[in-house]
């Protein structure tokens, strides 16, 4: 069971340099994650306590859990991802003792970082119904409060959890010494989006002509897994025209596929 709910992962192999449109955020995390494990008198030094958790939110597949794992792989930290979701799912009556699993398994692996993803999950605003579930929930979400609470060696445990449903959150748990770094994480812009088409395409064989601003023009609305997904279908119609190099109608062609599969706004199904 604490197998399934909680992983240490394979190490990350993501960088920094693979995120594409975020670079501001990439910094902020940095500054709330790397500089805390890789320079903790700094913040001795000025006399201010690191921020305790970050929280990443925006729309889905936009580079949340990415993101967290570059920092991971770029600091050399165990990586530790746990859903908030599958807590709650498979182990009622468990949900409390696993948090109290994860941090010790991450205080056992340090430097750690424990990742929470659909924080939401945990940590919704109570609703009105007061069925055991919902109090289920609550003492799981009381746990993660008290661990983060007692937290006092800082820097080397660090927490990041992610939501798309930020306005459903429960204020409580974005007090100072809780998930106190609030990380915005939007979808990309147009520029973005020409950043994450180039990055995507690195290893494809590519046509000279593919012009990744007059894609990024086209894909108004896409995340960056969308993205990531349009260059991959962009492959298969080369493959299915028997060519190995990816040209411009291929990539016209994977669009117009998104299109009549998905109505617009809506994630594409993989
Ligand atoms: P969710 O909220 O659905 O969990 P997320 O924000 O955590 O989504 P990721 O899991 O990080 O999104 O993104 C999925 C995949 O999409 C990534 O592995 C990556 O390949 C691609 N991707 C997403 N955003 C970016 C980005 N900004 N730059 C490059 N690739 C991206």
């Amino acid at each position: 069971a604490r197998a399934q709910a909680m992983q240490v992962t394979e190490q990350p192999t993501a960088e920094y340099g693979d995120i594409g449109g975020i670079d501001e955020q990439v910094q902020e995390v940095r500054e709330a994650v790397e500089d805390p494990l890789t320079n903790p008198e700094q913040f001795v030094e000025v006399g201010i306590e690191p921020p305790t958790g970050v929280l990443l939110h925006g729309p889905p597949g936009t580079g949340k859990t990415m993101l967290a794992k570059a920092v991971a792989n770029e600091t050399d930290a165990t990586f530790i991802k746990m859903a908030g979701s599958e807590l709650v799912q498979k182990f009622i009556g468990e949900g409390a003792r696993l948090v109290r699993d994860l941090f010790e398994l991450a205080a056992e692996n340090e430097p750690a970082i424990i990742f929470i993803d659909e924080i939401d999950a945990i940590a919704s605003k109570r609703t009105e119904s007061k069925t055991s579930g919902d109090a289920e929930v609550q003492r799981t979400m009381m746990q993660l409060l008290s661990e983060m609470d007692g937290f006092e060696a800082r820097g080397d445990i660090s927490i990041i959890a992610a939501t798309n449903r930020f306005d459903m959150l429960d204020r409580a748990i974005l007090r100072p010494g809780r998930f106190d770094r609030l990380i915005e994480v939007p979808e990309p812009t147009v520029e973005g989006r020409e950043k994450i088409l180039a990055i995507h395409t690195r290893d494809m064989n590519l046509a000279d002509e593919v012009d990744f601003a007059d894609l990024a023009g086209k894909t108004e609305g896409f995340s960056g897994a969308e993205l990531e997904s349009l260059c991959t279908e962009a492959g298969m119609f080369a493959i299915r025209d028997e060519r190995t190099e990816v040209h411009t109608e291929d990539f016209e062609e994977a669009l117009e596929k998104i299109d009549r599969d998905d109505s617009p706004g809506t994630p594409i199904a993989f």
